[in-house]
Formats: structure tokens, sequence, C-alpha cells
């Protein structure tokens, strides 16, 4: 098997959704008599016919995670490099179309932002960019790498799907971590939200994490994005997504975010809505299948439900995030990628963290545990 791509193409997205909506309650109850479940079994935890059972999903889910990760919960945050971006997505504040003034972080500008960042406690970073080559290709990001280096133990990064050398590059530069998300599995939905640009591009998307594997890079981040499909069917092949790189790429770590679309510059309506009982479901599913996977929440989400989710499953959490380059200590008042819901300080969140009984983790490994992989 060459990428996942082959795996892919061998499951049906509406026989999946049918098969999905037809669980029946006694099916239910027989996948949570069980003690190890199944991507079948998966499938039926995210189904309609579950939703009755989230709380004994939440109990497990939260015993799951404790024997696993402890009572931690492991901080991050994101620094947004640029804003540039040769892509038109329909959802997103940094769309190529969108008239918002474009801006790239010079090495002056980045280590100002890192000064602020450190202020905060964070030891562990996630870089942030468009997707414009020309100004944050491999070199650009191979240099801030360089740069912020001496002040992280960890270097995460979110920015455009990357060949597999270059990824060997950056790894060797210092780099730990990549997210990638595919935003929706469904091809036809995919291609509508990603008119133009690399980006509409499916299958050199859904390919990433196999060059990300065959690069060696420590930890792989994989989601969708919710509200442009339907998310059951879409967090199914995520899950397969998952299972299939942990089989291939055995030494790499994983993690799983949840993103919901949230309101930027040229809204664009969810198609398919994702209630927050929906999202407590899914975090749940995900830990009663994988013990070991990260499972990771943003400022997206509100207070409320940031409140609650602790000690429901997830592993991460970010505060204070800004989604603009230089948000933090350079030009505040730039546009942000996605409002932010939860807008409260890291001071803040690491006490609510704590008053559930839970240790604040600034970092995911010592760089001397990583080096060399
Ligand atoms: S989601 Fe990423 S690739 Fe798409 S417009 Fe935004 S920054 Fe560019």
């Amino acid at each position: 098997m060459s990428s996942f791509k082959e795996v892919f193409e061998t499951y049906d997205w509406d026989a999946l959704e049918q098969e999905i909506y037809a669980v029946k309650t006694e099916q239910v109850r027989a996948v949570l008599r069980k003690q190890k479940i199944t991507l079948e079994d998966f499938k039926i935890l995210i189904s309609p016919a579950a939703k009755p059972f989230i709380e004994e999903m939440a109990q497990r889910s939260n015993a799951t995670t404790k024997k696993r990760f402890g009572t931690t919960m492991q901080m991050y945050i994101p620094l947004y490099l640029s804003n540039e971006c040769q892509n038109i997505c329909t959802y997103c504040g940094f769309s190529m179309t969108n008239k918002i003034k474009r801006k790239t972080l010079t090495d002056a500008e980045i280590l100002k932002e890192v000064r602020h960042i450190k202020s905060l406690g964070y030891d562990h970073v996630l870089l942030v960019t468009g997707e414009a080559n020309r100004t944050v290709g491999t070199d650009y990001l191979t240099n801030a790498i360089e740069l912020i280096r001496p002040y992280f133990s960890n270097i995460s990064m979110e920015v455009q799907p990357l060949e597999r050398e270059e990824y060997e590059i950056l790894r060797q530069s210092g780099l730990y971590a990549v997210l990638v998300y595919q935003e929706t599995y469904h091809k036809a939905t995919y291609k509508m939200h990603h008119p133009k640009g690399k980006k509409s591009n499916f299958d050199y998307r859904l390919e990433t994490p196999d060059r990300l594997g065959k690069a060696g890079i420590h930890k792989i981040g994989i989601g969708s994005l919710f509200g442009l499909e339907d998310w059951r069917v879409d967090s199914f092949y995520t899950a397969l997504h998952l299972r299939y790189l942990q089989k291939t790429y055995w030494k790499t770590k994983y993690a799983i975010s949840f993103p919901r679309l949230r309101p930027h510059e040229g809204e664009v309506q969810p198609k398919v809505e994702m209630t927050d009982a929906d999202l407590v479901q899914l975090i749940c599913a995900y830990r009663i299948l994988d013990e070991d996977v990260e499972l990771s929440m943003s400022t997206r989400e509100s207070e409320v439900f940031r409140n609650h989710i602790v000690p429901l499953g997830i592993t991460s959490i970010s505060a204070e995030s800004k989604t603009n380059p230089g948000g933090y200590a350079v030009e505040k008042e730039s546009l942000e990628q996605f409002e932010i819901s939860d807008e409260r300080s890291t001071a803040a969140i690491k006490e609510m963290i704590q008053s559930q009984g839970y240790e604040v983790v600034w970092k995911d490994w010592e760089r001397n545990f990583t080096n060399g992989f």
C-alpha cells in the first residue's frame, strides 16, 4: 500500500452515511459492552442511535484518558507568521480574493511575538501560515524554525502541504509535529470549497500525512472542518485515516482536532450543523476507539463548552490565541483568520483546568527525547 488514497478509494461516502444512520439501539449497547472496539464499532458510536448513551460514553472516555495520560492537560498556542495565501477556500478569512492587508513577519517581528508567548509560560509553539509558496515556502519556514528553536522544547507547524524531502529538511532544523486537516473527505464538496490554488488538489492533500510519515515527522495531526459536510461520515474517514497511519508509520504519534466553522471575512454558512452534544459524542467515541491518540481543543469553542470538555477525553487545549500575524505584540489589530470564541487569558484557562484537578503541562517532550527521530 503506497498511500492512504488506495484505502480511501475502497469506501463509498453514501453507503457509509446510510450505514451510520441506520444503526439500532441494540448495536450501541453491544458495542459498549466490548473492551476493545473496532472501526466498525466506532461507526456505531458516532451514530444518532448512540446519542442517548453520551453519559456512559463520557464516563468511559474519562477513565480511559486518565489511565493513559493521567490528570494532565497540555497547553498550546498558535503563532501566525503570515496571512498570505494563494488558495481560495470559501470558509477562510485569508482566502486569496479577500481584500485584506497581507503580512508576513520578519525575523525581528517573530522574535517579538516569541518573547510575548514565552512570557505567558509556553514551551511549545504551533507555527501557522497561509499557503503561499513564494513567501512562506520551505526556506522561510526553515529560517523561522531555526530562529525560534532556542526558545522552545517543541515546534509544531500548520502550513501548506509540502514534499517529503522538504519535511525532512524541516525536521532536521527542529520541526517536531505537523498538523494537516483534510477539511472534508467528500470529494465533490471539497472541490466546491477549494475552487482555486494548490489546495484544490484533493489527492495531494489526502496523501500529505503519508509524506510526513515517510519523512519521519515525530507527530502528525489530522482532522476535518465540521460544517462543510456530514460530521459523522467525515469523522469515520478521519478514524480510518488514523488507523491506516498508525499501522503504516508506527513510530509516529498522532493527534486529532475538531474545528467547527467559525465566522470570518467572507462568511460561508455551515451546511451541516454540529451541536455541542454531537461534538461531545464524537470526542468520547474517538477516545473509546483509541487510548493513545491526542485529542485537541482550540479557542474556536466557547468558554462554557471548553470548561465542560476538560475531563471528557481531550489532552491538549489552546488559550489566548491570536489568529493574525503579529497579533500578540507586533500588530494587534490586523484581520484574524477566524473569530476566537473563548478569549480568556492563558492564566485564566490554567486556573480553570487546575480547578478541575488537572495539572497543566507546557510542552510535549523534552527536546533530547526526540532528537534524531
Ligand atoms: S484555509 Fe489555509 S489555504 Fe485556505 S485560504 Fe485559509 S490560509 Fe489559505
